[in-house]
């Protein structure tokens, strides 16, 4: 039997991979009005495989025009998306899923083959992913409204979420799945429809994402992807903040571009929801089990190969348990980082996702060990393995003069630091303008507590070095960014309350 997703396959170019392995779901044009089209323009740009610098396929290099015509498919789609049943919508979602989850294995190499993460963990990202859409297809039936007593006799006063419109979706490499879903999922079931514009070096997940969704049967319009180059991106942006038919910018991005695109937003008073950089403080305590905090540091750090705006950036150790923490840490990362094109049997850690990035972190690096940091493990490129690799590194005595001292590094490096008081190490964790993730380590249920209390960040991890799912609500404060995905509340970022008074005639 020649199922839907076959024949949708034949009419599509195909790619092997390492010369033998086909590449399903591979689209080479964007996703407009259920439409697969080039770019105005008929630009296109590549799509580089970081693990061995060879061009996978290109994509159209869109511009203003092309983003503005996405934004009057998804305009146009609204007027009737928005009045299906919330049970429709529900079911559309769950179908989108169900597609999702059987085709893990072909979206799972295209993640690897455009971001270089080893084949397990781009699985990982599917079912983390697809479990935002298979939790907003159940809270799309729970968008419920209020009806309050009134302070006035024989009036009723109803409250009622309604969706925003247009959500103009751009979003990272480091996710190119995960990053989509948990905002698409939660935008569809609130009855909104939306552009997105992924990142330029993953477009074809999403292309690929936007493929299942057509074939599990979502209206066209409803979704739509933009691709562009980096040099494209801002006309983009601008169309995809200003249009007046856009009701919200949901972004997960750096801190520096979520800026730009706020204060676009700002000149429509758009809403905003913007899911940016951090600087997670991982911090062990004497009390803590510390094989138990070496194993979660190792996920905490070395997921995706330190590509993560939850990744633990800065390890503060108490001084009693610096060196045992450091070298049992040190015994795993010897362990358990092999480097390597993500395809291959056993690699754990694959390459940075790009020039710039590599240069980078051996640039922070670098200019640590100059000034005295030193390395415990790793501190240079593997250029033997490819131009984007970076070995797994621990560093030891970095300074504030130090550049990675309060950067976010974005890649495998560990920086440890020793604290001796409670007080002390919530001042350094603190002392950040970031406020995403954070991670403690201790046995003692009042410190516990008190360190979440204290710590002026989104999220607190206790004896825990992973945080994310559908069913807790994901964000940061201060400019870690504004609103949060997953939960019950992932839903409310793309719908306003509605106020209703009704007076008895
Ligand atoms: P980035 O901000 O450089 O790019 C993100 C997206 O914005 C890309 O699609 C890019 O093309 C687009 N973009 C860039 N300039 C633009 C402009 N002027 N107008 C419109 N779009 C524009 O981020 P990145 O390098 O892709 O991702 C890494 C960053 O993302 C890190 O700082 C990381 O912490 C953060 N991040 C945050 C979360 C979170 O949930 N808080 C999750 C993943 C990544």
């Amino acid at each position: 039997m020649i199922s839907s997703c076959v024949v949708s396959l034949l009419n599509k170019p195909s790619l092997f991979l390492n010369g033998s392995r086909r590449l399903h779901l591979l689209n080479k044009n964007a996703y407009i009005n259920g439409q697969w089209v080039s770019a105005g323009s008929k630009a296109v740009f590549p799509v580089i495989n970081p693990a061995d610098d060879k061009v996978i396929t290109e994509v159209p290099d869109m511009e203003a025009a092309d983003a503005k015509a996405a934004v009057d498919a998804a305009s146009s789609a609204f007027k009737t998306w928005k009045d299906t049943t919330a049970k429709e919508r529900s079911y559309i979602l769950r179908k989108w899923y169900d597609m999702c989850a059987k085709n893990t294995d072909h979206l799972a190499q295209i993640i690897t083959a455009e971001s270089g993460k080893p084949l397990a963990e781009s699985k990982g990202e599917i079912v983390y992913g697809n479990s935002f859409l298979e939790w907003f297809a159940d809270t799309a039936r729970h968008i419920n409204g209020e009806v309050i007593p009134s302070p006035w006799p024989n009036k009723t006063i109803m409250l009622t979420r309604q969706p925003l419109g247009v959500v103009s979706v751009i979003t990272p490499w480091n996710f190119p799945f995960a990053m989509i879903t948990r905002k698409v999922g939660a935008l569809m079931a609130a009855g909104c429809t939306c552009v997105i514009k992924p990142a330029e070096d993953t477009p074809l997940t999403a292309l690929a994402a936007a493929q299942l969704a057509e074939e599990a049967g979502v209206p066209k319009g409803v979704i739509n992807v933009v691709t562009s180059s980096r040099k494209n991106a801002p006309a983009i942006g601008k169309v995809l903040c200003e249009d007046p038919n856009v009701g919200c910018i949901s972004f997960t991005g750096s801190t520096h571009v979520g800026k730009i695109l706020y204060g676009m937003a700002s000149k429509g008073i758009k809403r905003v929801s913007l899911e940016l950089g951090g600087n997670a403080p991982f911090i062990v305590f004497p009390s803590a089990d510390i094989e138990h905090a070496a194993e979660h540091a190792m996920l905490a750090k070395f997921r995706n190969n330190g590509q993560a705006c939850v990744g633990a950036n800065r390890f503060l150790i108490h001084k009693d348990v610096f060196d045992t923490f450091v070298q049992a840490f040190k015994k795993r990362i010897a362990k358990g980082c092999i480097m390597g094109p993500g395809t291959k049997e056993g690699v754990t850690c694959g390459p940075l996702i790009n020039t710039e990035q590599a240069k980078k972190v051996t640039g922070l690096v670098d200019d640590a060990l100059s000034k005295g940091a030193k390395a415990l493990i790793g501190g240079k490129p593997a250029v033997e393995i490819g131009s984007k690799f970076y070995e797994s590194t621990i560093l030891t005595d970095v300074k504030p003069e130090m550049k990675i001292y309060a950067e976010e590094i974005f890649g495998p490096v560990a920086v440890c630091h020793k604290f001796e008081t409670e007080q002390e190490v919530v001042a350094i964790a603190n002392s950040t303008r970031s406020g995403l993730g954070s991670y403690v380590f201790t046995k003692d249920l009042g410190q516990a507590f008190r360190m979440s209390r204290q710590l002026d960040f989104g999220m607190v991890a206790i004896n825990d070095g992973i945080l994310s799912a559908a069913e807790p609500a994901f964000g940061g404060i201060k400019e870690s960014g504004i609103g949060r995905e997953g939960s019950k509340h992932g839903v409310e970022e793309y719908t306003d309350i509605k106020y209703t008074l009704f007076s008895a005639l």
